[in-house]
């Protein structure tokens, strides 16, 4: 892989890792610095395995890193940093490794930056959480709720890191009413760069965009200040339809609800048996599943019945919303594939009206069995469209088709930076002169038929 160091430092990657690391625990202590060979391993990859074009590129142990540091601090992260510049050593930092597009991957090798350390939370008296990148996003949760706040959006992955979140995901529970990470979650952050100055900058605003989703590239983010609204109460409405079109007719209405819903998921029975839902749910029906607000939910209910479907519970307890929500945007697939070991599925990323109006069309992009989990969007659905894996010429092949019926395509089959390209560049200029922050990620000219094209706004 690549690095943009303009004169070739003295000595092997490992060397050089070598003894920025011995600086580093002279610095911090040496207990937060491993060389232990099965946490090298673990900090080699990540949730990647979910595609099997990553599964065949990045598998765990082809790009180990050398060495694994966990800072506890923004100002440990920046001592590292400078002394991983002195030393031209890679640093890829990692919150709980669950993207899946291989972008927690240290391709270089250096060193790995386990933020989870970074797990301070604090309600600030306005309503807005100020965390350290580590924290779990459950654990913000359990204190924004505890303050009579809700963070706007969060990852089916909610045992996640907020930092990885805003470095690598974009979307989830809450994203009907808030959008991405990218339309004003994020309302400061704290980054540390890779520049040897060892300090820390905070950004604000619309100054945050250069290090949202892009990776890491551009400078470790150690704290965050994120946006909640005042508490609402949620219920988790179940709901099951003999047809798509029944389903998907009652979905895009929720869109003109009073309140809209924290997640509204759509499902076809192939899908369904896989969920580990909370009530049985018939595995030849459609599900459609709602984080309804209370006052929403008697009229939600009514929709599902006039709309053909019926109501298979409506669930008043808020940890059951979370089980709605771990069942949400990619999780069905990963259930899916859980389910059968025996097959090779994978899925792609998709935007637009078509889920709704033309599936048939949809599921004519890929040959076999092709299934569409639809999650409801600000203005168009977004889907997983889920089929069985060939090669990776075959899963490509499908993208051109995909457009033509008017969809925005990410394919989660590549690592690349693809949101913000040129700002991260740009940014990386003076944050990362050396090019040392997750080397690889930030390509001058990533294959155009991978490329992110899609938006949740
Ligand atoms: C089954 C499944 C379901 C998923 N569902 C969703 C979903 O609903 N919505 C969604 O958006 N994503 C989803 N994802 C992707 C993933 O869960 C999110 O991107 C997640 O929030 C990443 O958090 P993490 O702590 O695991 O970060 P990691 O995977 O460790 O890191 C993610 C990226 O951010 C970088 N990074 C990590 N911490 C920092 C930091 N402090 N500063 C700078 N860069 C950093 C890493 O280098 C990496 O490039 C899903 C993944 C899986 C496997």
């Amino acid at each position: 892989m690549t690095s943009t160091t303009s004169t070739k430092p003295a000595g092997t990657v490992a060397e050089r890792t070598a003894l920025a690391a011995a600086r580093i625990a002279d610095l911090l202590g040496p207990d937060l610095v491993s060389t232990d060979a099965e946490l090298l391993l673990k900090a080699s990859s990540d949730w990647s395995r979910m595609s099997p074009v990553l599964q065949e590129k990045v598998p765990a142990g082809r790009y180990l890193p050398d060495a694994v540091v966990r800072p506890r601090t923004g100002d440990d992260v920046a001592q590292v940093l400078k002394a991983a510049y002195e030393h031209d050593v890679p640093v890829t930092p990692r919150g709980s490794g669950t993207g899946n597009y291989g972008q927690a991957t240290p391709f270089d090798g250096g060193l790995v930056l386990d933020l989870r350390g970074l797990d301070s939370i604090r309600v600030n008296d306005s309503g807005t959480v100020t965390a350290g990148a580590g924290a779990k996003i459950t654990a913000i949760d359990v204190a924004a709720r505890a303050a009579g706040r809700d963070i706007w959006i969060y990852p089916s992955t909610k045992g996640s890191t907020i930092g990885g979140f805003v470095g690598g995901g974009s979307a989830g529970t809450g994203t009907i009413e808030h959008g991405s990470t990218s339309d004003g979650f994020v309302l400061s952050l704290t980054v540390a760069p890779m520049d040897g100055s060892g300090t820390t900058f905070t950004v604000a605003g619309p100054d945050v965009a250069p290090y949202v989703h892009v990776y890491g590239v551009t400078g470790v983010v150690v704290e965050l200040e994120i946006a909640t609204d005042p508490a609402r109460e949620w219920v988790a409405v179940y709901a099951a339809f003999d047809d798509w079109d029944a389903m998907t007719g009652v979905h895009r209405s929720l869109l003109d609800l009073p309140v809209l819903p924290r997640l509204a998921s759509a499902d076809p029975p192939a899908l369904v048996p896989s969920l580990p839902a909370s009530v049985p749910l018939d595995p030849a029906k459609h599900s459609l599943r709602v984080i309804a607000e209370a006052s929403t939910v008697s009229e939600v209910e009514a929709r599902v019945v006039a709309g053909g479907g019926a109501v298979v519970a409506s669930l008043a307890d808020y940890a059951e919303t979370d089980k709605l929500s771990s069942m949400s945007y990619n999780h069905p697939v990963y259930f899916l594939q859980k389910a059968h070991p025996d097959r090779s599925w994978f899925h792609m990323e998709t935007g637009g009206l078509a889920h709704w109006d033309a599936p048939a069309a949809v599921q004519e992009a890929y040959d076999g069995d092709v299934h569409l989990h639809v999650e409801l969007m600000g203005h168009a659905p977004l889907a997983m469209v889920v089929a069985d894996y060939v090669c990776e010429d075959q899963v490509l092949a499908g993208i051109p088709r995909l457009e033509a019926l008017g969809l925005g395509v990410h394919s989660p089959h590549q690592w690349y930076v693809d949101r913000n390209v040129e700002l991260a560049r740009e940014t990386a200029r003076t944050t990362d002169p050396k090019g040392l922050l997750n080397p690889g990620k930030l390509v001058d000219a990533p294959p155009v038929d991978t490329r992110l094209n899609i938006g949740v706004r």
